[in-house]
């Protein structure tokens, strides 16, 4: 299998290291949306959210709040994103699960074009039905 990530965790690619720990490591991405984006992985392979298991998602949370406490402390954005993006469709492009820290500044001139929608009749009711229906699934 090949994978960048697994790569850098193995230091066969390289990688500006912020944090590590035996479960979890974070760097600096090669192509950052803005200066200081920070990219927090899992050090077992993992392709996204619906296969990292709970506990390893938490480890990822946790570095990631303290990889932004850090973030915030030396570079002082005017705020942050937090995000990961699953699957091809959601922007994915490698297939390791990650979270993207990365800051904003109040003229960034960043934009996440949305073109948000309005719900017909009880389609909203019917969508919330079709996802609770699965939430068992998944407690
Ligand atoms: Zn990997």
């Amino acid at each position: 299998m090949n994978c960048i990530f697994c790569d850098i965790i193995e230091r066969k690619a390289p990688a500006e290291i912020i944090f590590e720990d035996d479960k979890v490591l974070a760097f600096l991405d090669i192509k950052p949306i803005h200066y200081g984006h920070i990219l927090v992985v899992p050090k077992k392979h993992y392709s996204d959210l619906l296969e990292i298991p709970g506990d390893a998602l938490c480890s990822i949370i946790k570095t990631a709040k303290m990889v932004t406490g850090a973030l915030v402390k030396s570079l002082k954005p005017d705020g942050y994103n937090l995000f990961s993006n699953n699957g091809k469709a959601a922007g994915q492009s490698v297939f390791h699960f990650h979270m993207h820290i990365t800051p904003r500044y109040f003229k960034d001139e960043i934009h996440f074009k949305l073109k948000l929608k309005d719900y017909k009749n009880t389609e909203m009711q019917n969508i919330a039905s079709l996802i609770k229906n699965e939430i068992s699934n998944y407690i």
